[in-house]
């Protein structure tokens, strides 16, 4: 079980999950082990982040204001939650001890005024270090048995790629049962940090934002874990943004492949690579929300009831988006243009959401955020402007529309569909991309044409449960 941070950050909300854990140990006389896996508390990661500024400036005093704000912050919640008072001691005291070291670290950056990958990785690891002993404590309050760890405690072994490490999986697996299983075996519910591990040289990673959830997946297809819930303030994943359609509707179930079309863009956010282990090891991923316990949430799985009319799960639209269109006979008939295009913004970090190149090969068009627009445009004018390619034109404020379903795949007349559908509602189609999977279809609109289109796919495909 993984628990967010919008689900720690006040003492309410952990009995919440306590009680959660509670439950799930005992249901209906069937014992379960619990692993739990926690977030920092919300906005804490973000806080740390934005240190970094201060430390290059070296200064220090704003640097102290953080330090003990965080202090009043844990300390305040233990002393609102674990009620027993051997318990609270305890636990203010392993958290104070870890607020000094992280004061200390802080510190010597700002005394040097340096910030590297690699140290910003391991200031980031704070912010859960710091929620770990909490949970577990509260946990022992309510007498349940628990220990907490970090990644590294618990083996989770990464590359070096600070910032956005990958786990080393084979090692992975063999540090983690062999630390896990035995725990479990003597009723202890483990707390560990989500988000964080270690390379080989012993140096603490993390695995990218939103990262906890990927920690849960992880552990989960190395113990080969029953299910994996994420706990958080939503319901679940939806046919739709709720504030685009009014009647937007919690998803019951879904595949996996459906589910990574979505999580990025969505309304719950998952870390777009904690989907792969338990996909891979066929272990259900279940969306719940901590405050709403009487809804089912979405659970994220491989074997999908096939009804005839749920073939189309969601409407996605992509805002912040621009088109670039690049294009000139130099390009028609020469092996390698796409990839000099491609390398020459892959080489300026610049991502590329969207592809579409007809069989003319005289123009290719992509769509990309439009925060990385200034880079693409520099990069293409500077290195190929005048050369392979002879024009290049931009389109500001558009939006992407992707209709997901699995059940589209070999199902005639869906593309018809969608398209006389939104051409009823008048809005201008200006680039198509679907990949062979026919898992989902993508087109871009101008963004003053998103919410019409959105709407009226939503109401086409029957999305809002009406049929
Ligand atoms: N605390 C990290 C973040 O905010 C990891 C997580 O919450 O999953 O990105
Ligand atoms: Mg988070």
């Amino acid at each position: 079980m993984k628990f967010g941070g919008s689900v720690l950050d006040e003492s309410s909300k952990l009995d919440k999950i306590i009680k959660i854990c509670t439950s799930f140990k005992n249901i209906d006389g069937v014992k379960n082990d619990i692993v739990c896996v926690v977030s920092a508390l919300s906005g804490v990661t973000d806080k740390i982040l934005s240190l970094t500024g201060l430390i290059m400036k070296g200064n220090r005093d704003a640097i102290k204001i953080f330090v003990d704000d965080m202090r009043i912050v844990h300390v305040n919640l233990i002393e609102e939650t674990i009620t027993d008072k051997a318990l609270q001691l305890e636990a203010k005291e392993i958290v104070l001890g870890i607020i000094d070291e992280f004061q200390d670290i802080l510190d010597g950056l700002a005394l040097i005024s340096e910030i590297t990958p690699r140290s910003l990785d391991h200031i980031l690891s704070f912010g859960e270090r710091l929620s770990a002993p909490i949970v577990c404590y509260s946990l022992r309050n309510s007498n349940l048995k628990s220990e907490y760890y970090t990644g590294k405690d618990i083996g989770i072994v990464t590359d070096s790629n600070f910032g956005e490490a990958r786990p080393l999986m084979n090692t992975t697996k063999l540090r983690v049962t062999a630390k896990i299983l035995p725990l479990l075996q003597q009723g202890v519910i483990p707390v560990v940090t989500g988000f964080i591990g270690t390379d080989q040289h012993g140096h603490i990673t993390t695995l990218g934002r939103s990262g906890s959830d990927y920690t849960a997946t992880i552990i989960a297809s190395c113990i080969n874990a029953n299910e994996v819930y994420l706990w958080s303030d939503v319901d679940g994943l939806l046919t739709a943004d709720p504030s685009i359609v009014e009647n937007a509707r919690v998803l019951d179930e879904i595949s996996f492949t459906e589910a990574a079309e979505m999580v990025l863009f969505g309304a719950k956010y998952i870390h777009p690579r904690a989907l792969e282990p338990v996909m891979d090891s066929n272990i259900p991923l279940k969306i719940r929300n901590a405050f709403n316990l009487s809804h089912p949430g979405t659970t994220i799985t491989h074997d999908i009831k096939k009804t005839s009319d749920n073939y189309i799960k969601s409407i996605i639209a992509i805002r912040n988006t621009a088109l670039l269109d690049v294009g000139g006979g130099g390009m028609v008939g020469s092996p390698g243009t796409a990839a000099i295009i491609f390398d020459t913004l892959a080489k300026n970090k610049v991502n590329i959401m969207m592809i579409s190149q007809g069989p003319s090969e005289s123009s290719i068009s992509m769509v990309l955020n439009k925060d990385d627009l200034g880079k693409a445009i520099a990069s293409l004018e500077l290195k190929l402007l005048g050369k392979l390619i002879k024009h290049l034109s931009v389109l500001e404020d558009v939006s992407i529309v992707t209709v997901v379903g699995l059940g589209m795949r070999g199902i005639k007349g869906i593309a018809g569909k969608i398209f006389t559908s939104v051409a009823k509602e008048n809005v201008n189609v200006i680039m198509i991309a679907q990949g062979s999977s026919e898992l989902n279809l993508a087109f871009v609109v101008k963004d003053e044409d998103c919410d019409r289109a959105v709407k009226s796919l939503h109401n086409e495909f029957g999305l809002d449960g009406m049929k």
